[in-house]
């Protein structure tokens, strides 16, 4: 089974060598559900047939929540849904896939680099400023869209941030927005320098912090998170979080524990965790790209399990599971395989968004292409609150 799976594989792939990029993105799109349909039994979808969002959530007595999680750093399907792949992200599989909508083409028609990448996806506006540099988003984000129209404090939009080179993503420089109006933004690499103080070297292994250019180390100005708040807001002390640290062994579990700390301490509606452990793989190890991939795979199902746990979001939450954008491919001779994102194919552009929880028709494909500025305003029209400048459309599969 699995020869002919590779065998297919390899000729989808010779034949994809002579396509164009826009006949390689649908390509790549029927690849995905044609995986998907055969590993998890999931329909194609019918716009016509889903019920709506709205009238769904209004079921339940308590505020609509949404977590955002990026399956960062980009992989490539063949080390995630083709068959191949599949044995590493069993959780995606068997778990959440059979639960989620799934859009198997969302296209990233932006700048590849991770700040820049997540800074579109956060204001719905292909952002333009250089990738490694603190700077704000140009364009109003989601979060301040959320609190603005729906006049929520800022304790109610939180941003978990694997690089301090993310901590400027909670609120654009936008003059209407801006300062004070946006997310509060953790960076967890940032709490543990603090909360270790000098002494790291148990820890280094957490603490790297740019897999791209390791050079890069932004001194952090703007909302840092302060020890005090670690202690006040998430009722960790310096010790507690210090000895929990030294049990993980990623930068994204680390996130992944601040993140539930929040949820259960602060219970934000809109909360957005971005992972980064998959990148490692510009180091150029597969191995260790591999082990990135399992891992994002079991944290996103952790999560997802939070949510159902956690008496604040279980039966009202919304979990949108979506990369940044994908890996170059092993044929093109301008990029480097897996190791890195630097043609702009359409390969590495062509990714993909599940949705479950609140809301959302489980088991479903849907094919159609959308980008991947249409998540911010499909947040808007799902939390009732006005996307008003940014470039993407709602999906109406979700509405
Ligand atoms: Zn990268």
């Amino acid at each position: 089974m699995a020869n002919n799976f590779s065998s297919l594989t390899a000729r989808r792939r010779a034949a994809a060598a002579a396509l164009s990029p826009r006949e390689l993105a649908r390509q790549l799109t029927c690849n995905r559900r044609e995986f998907l349909r055969t590993a998890a039994g999931l329909a194609m979808g019918s716009a016509l047939l889903g019920p709506s969002a709205m009238a769904r959530a209004a079921s339940t007595r308590k505020k609509r929540k949404v977590v955002v999680i990026t399956f960062g750093g980009g992989a490539r399907d063949q080390e995630t849904f083709a068959p191949e792949g599949q044995e590493n992200i069993p959780h995606l599989m068997r778990e959440l896939i059979p639960q989620s909508a799934f859009f198997t083409q969302v296209v990233n028609r932006g700048i590849l680099g991770h700040y820049v990448a997540t800074a579109s996806l956060v204001t719905g506006v292909y952002e333009t400023f250089n990738n490694f540099a603190a700077v704000p988003p140009a364009n109003p984000t989601v979060f301040e869209y959320f609190r603005k129209d729906l006049k929520r404090p800022r304790s109610d939009a939180w941003v978990v941030a694997p690089s301090n080179g993310f901590n400027r993503i909670g609120e654009s420089s936008h003059p209407s927005y801006g300062a004070g109006t946006g997310a509060t933004v953790i960076l967890p690499k940032h709490l543990l320098t603090a909360a270790l103080s000098g002494a790291s070297g148990d820890y280094d292994h957490l603490l790297r912090d740019n897999y791209e250019t390791p050079f890069y180390a932004p001194e952090l100005g703007g909302r840092e998170f302060e020890l005090q708040q670690l202690e006040m807001l998430l009722k960790l002390s310096v010790d507690d979080f210090k000895a929990h640290a030294r049990t993980l062994s990623s930068p994204d579990e680390l996130s992944v524990y601040i993140a539930r700390q929040l949820m259960r301490q602060v219970a934000p509606s809109l909360l957005w965790i971005t992972m980064h452990d998959i990148d490692i793989a510009h180091a150029g190890a597969y191995s260790l790209y591999i082990e990135g991939i399992r891992r994002t795979d079991r944290l996103c199902a952790e999560l997802w399990q939070a949510i159902q746990t956690e008496p604040e979001y279980a039966g009202n939450t919304t979990l949108f599971i979506l990369p940044d954008f994908g890996r170059d491919s092993d044929e093109d001779s301008g990029g480097n395989g897996f190791q890195h994102h630097r043609t702009g194919d359409a390969l590495s552009r062509t990714t993909w968004m599940m949705a479950l929880g609140a809301g959302v028709r489980p088991g479903v494909v849907y094919d159609r292409a959308m980008e991947s500025t249409d998540l911010v305003p499909t947040l808007g029209s799902m939390l009732d609150f006005s996307a008003s400048l940014a470039q993407g459309k709602p999906i109406p599969e979700l509405l």
